[in-house]
């Protein structure tokens, strides 16, 4: 049997960093949604006790570095399996980019792996064992809406956004989520009013919604890359209607209602920036 399972990107629509823990981590509190840019994740049942992982990809590792592996290996021992997994990854979330795409994978193994061996084990608890991969795969393991807090592990469902579309440019670099976190001065951090987006998604306001996207780590990322504050204010001039950088960065996105004006914005970006995609909220 070949179970395949849809790991989709996220977007921050807020992300705030509230302060250091006495562990190095911090403690966040954002809220994220999922679209429709998604990696896909095939497993196979193998005779041998093993995890074996296929990708091609110049970024990203095939063996026992790889976020799926790893999700494996933990799913295995945390549950004493003994049997053997083959896991393909095909890649179309840009990697290093503030989508989740790592995360979203091993999420998604968690997921399949639970189906594939009939194991029945609850989400919460999955998401629980997601934190040990990394403070995204909690939110990765549920997907739609939530804020996550904590380091990322204490998940709450939120409504879905109004529908509309997104606009994603990212520019040709990788940014490395620790780094940025290590320059992080909490008292001196911009923080995102998480209320009054919490209001908005909750009546459903697109308007104040985009009006109070926030992410306390952009000017971090701008002073490392100028080039992203570039395609933030290339982004907002093109028309759309909320802008901000999606977790570390250095993905940038628009959202839009219209489609007919998200085509006319995707257009002009693709003159300016590496890499650029038109999906839907998922959300
Ligand atoms: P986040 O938004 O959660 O901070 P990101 O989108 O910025 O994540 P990823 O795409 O997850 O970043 O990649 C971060 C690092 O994880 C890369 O250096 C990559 O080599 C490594 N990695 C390990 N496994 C995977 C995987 N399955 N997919 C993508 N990257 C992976």
């Amino acid at each position: 049997m070949t179970l395949f399972e849809k790991a989709p990107a996220k977007i921050n629509l807020s992300l705030d960093v509230l302060d250091k823990r006495n562990d190095g981590y911090h403690n966040v509190e954002m809220i994220m949604t999922t679209i429709d840019l998604a990696d896909r994740i095939e497993l196979r049942p193998l005779e041998k006790d093993r995890v074996k992982v296929a990708l091609e990809s110049r970024y990203v590792p095939s063996d026992e570095r790889n976020l799926a592996y790893r999700a494996a290996a933990l799913f295995k021992k945390e549950y004493n399996i003994k049997k053997g997994v083959h896991i393909q990854v095909e890649k179309c979330i840009p990697v290093a980019a503030g989508l989740g795409g790592g995360s979203t994978d091993a999420a998604a193994v968690l997921r399949g792996l639970n189906k594939m061996w009939k194991m029945d084990i609850p989400i919460d608890e999955l998401s629980d064992l997601g934190a040990e991969l990394g403070s995204d795969v909690p939110f990765c393991v549920h997907g739609q809406t939530a804020i996550a807090r904590g380091k990322g592990e204490v998940i709450e469902r939120l409504n879905p956004p109004p529908p509309c579309w997104v606009v994603l440019a990212k520019p040709n670099i990788g940014v490395s989520t620790r780094t940025i976190f290590q320059r992080v001065k909490p008292g001196k951090l911009p923080h995102p009013d998480t209320a009054e987006l919490l209001t908005a998604l909750k009546n459903g306001d697109f308007n104040r919604m985009c009006s109070h996207l926030g992410n306390s780590l952009e000017d971090i990322t701008f002073s490392v890359h100028p080039e992203v504050e570039r395609i933030k204010e290339k982004m907002r001039q093109a028309g759309a209607e909320g802008v901000l950088m999606s977790g570390s960065g250095p993905t940038v996105y628009g959202l839009v209602q219209h489609e007919s004006k998200a085509q006319r914005i995707y257009n002009s970006m693709q003159g300016f920036c590496h890499e650029v995609y038109l999906v839907r909220l998922l959300g």
